[in-house]
């Protein structure tokens, strides 16, 4: 549907994403005039003629160029669905992307970019720390496939991962730089558009990529693809979904560097179905609301927790002072605090668990971005497998409580850390 959406233009003048994710990329009278797009629940589309399905086959396996105003044509649901069409032109416009991609989840989107950009011999550079599924496919999968991986810790200045580079003799390899930012559940930023220039000052023939997963503040908050970024990578589970009742991933960038990722993506069979591409449509006519509301919540979160005597530290991009070096990075780089805060306690793990166990609002649960409130224990749950030593240095310790702030009253929210502290 990509081909025949309205421009999303008003008398010249561009309109707001949140004003277009109720139209744009659909027409009604294509679907009997149902106002909203019906979910496609098909494996398979009929071909009109014998030649339409041979011109459809030409273009989806790029026998032949497109013409001008020549439609994708619908073929096979692993290929292409309505839903997920419509749902990726709507996430082009937050991220001014291009293209989009949309995947059965964020580690699908995250492993098949990767598998689609980088060959055996490569090298990647990542941020640490990076979400444990990322971690383990990094550490652990690449490395079967031939590709040197190395990692730095967010706060290392790109100079100083350059000089790394070059100590192991790999910075003629480098093939590809992922980016997690904000880290989880540190908050610690790096900076995009500086190792935007690390992968121009490092390219070759071959251009070295850069992808930012912007899971944390993205795509309201952070946007990757106007500080240099290649590629933002998407966990949909999270922010976008918004409801903690589905999984899904989507990769976004340049029309070129897409049409590779959906090669990959309808050979590895990674998509997402129709009703989730459904689902996800609804997602995005609230994700401003919703994102808007939570982070507004989590400024008054982060207010109580920062003057609570039981809270040792608080680990929150709205607190930042100038004497931070995280500070002007934020300051460029981000438009808002986000809902997701992390904390030490006086104390470690006990401590932590008694204030886990007493919470009646907050839900104990891993995952984010929801419409309820979650708590979670980084240390032994969503950290548990990092290596202990290196948890310590990345600053998560057994005192540490992350929370992701939902859509509930603030004032309910600081009243039930309020008595679950006093339990503490
Ligand atoms: C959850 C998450 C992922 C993985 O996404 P799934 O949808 O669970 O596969 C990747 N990156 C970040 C930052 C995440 O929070």
């Amino acid at each position: 549907m990509a081909d025949r959406k309205p421009e999303g233009y008003l008398e010249g003048r561009p309109i707001h994403p949140e004003s277009l994710m109720m139209s744009y990329g659909y027409q009604p009278e294509l679907s009997e005039g149902s106002i909203k797009c019906p979910i496609f629940q098909t494996s398979t589309f009929v071909f009109r003629t014998a030649e339409e399905g041979k011109a459809f086959f030409e273009l989806a396996y790029g026998l032949r160029r497109r013409g001008p105003n020549e439609p994708m044509g619908l073929i096979y649901s692993r290929l292409n669905n309505p839903d997920l069409e419509v749902l990726e032109d709507r996430l082009t416009l937050w991220d001014e992307a291009e293209a989009a991609a949309v995947f059965a989840s964020g580690m699908a989107a995250i492993s098949t970019t990767l598998l689609t950009f980088v060959r055996p011999g490569d090298v990647v550079l990542h941020s640490e720390p990076v979400y444990g599924g990322t971690d383990f496919f990094l550490k652990h999968i690449l490395p079967e496939f031939g590709v040197r991986v190395v990692g730095f810790r967010a706060g290392t200045s790109p100079e100083e991962a350059e000089t790394l580079l070059q100590r192991l003799g790999l910075a003629d390899k480098l093939a590809f730089i992922l980016i997690e930012t904000p880290a989880n559940p540190t908050n610690a930023l790096v900076d995009i558009a500086a190792y935007a220039q690390l992968a121009q000052r490092l390219s070759g023939e071959r251009r070295v990529l850069v992808a930012v997963d912007n899971t944390f503040l993205g795509p309201l908050w952070q946007q990757p693809l106007r500080h240099g970024a290649d590629l933002v990578l998407y966990s949909a589970t999270k922010y976008i979904g918004g409801h903690s009742d589905l999984i899904a991933g989507v990769c976004l960038g340049r029309r070129e560097l897409l049409d590779h990722v959906k090669v990959f993506r309808t050979i590895l069979g990674t998509m997402a179905g129709p009703h989730t591409g459904w689902l996800l449509l609804r997602s995005l006519e609230t994700l401003k609301l919703r994102m808007t509301a939570q982070m507004k919540s989590a400024g008054h979160v982060a207010k109580f927790l920062a003057s609570h005597p039981k809270v040792a530290q608080l680990y929150y991009l709205g607190h930042l002072t100038e004497a931070d070096p995280d500070y002007a990075i934020y300051q460029r780089q981000c438009s808002a605090a986000g809902g997701m805060i992390a904390f030490d306690l006086h104390g470690g793990e006990a401590e932590a668990f008694r204030m886990l166990n007493a919470l009646r609002i907050f839900h104990l649960a891993v995952s984010l971005g929801g419409t309820e409130s979650l708590v979670e224990h980084p240390a032994t749950m969503t950290h548990a497998d990092v290596d202990p030593e290196e948890r310590i240095e990345m600053g998560i310790s057994p005192a540490m409580v992350r929370i992701s702030i939902g859509v509930e009253h603030p004032e309910d929210l600081i009243a039930d850390l309020a008595q679950a502290l006093e339990k503490v």
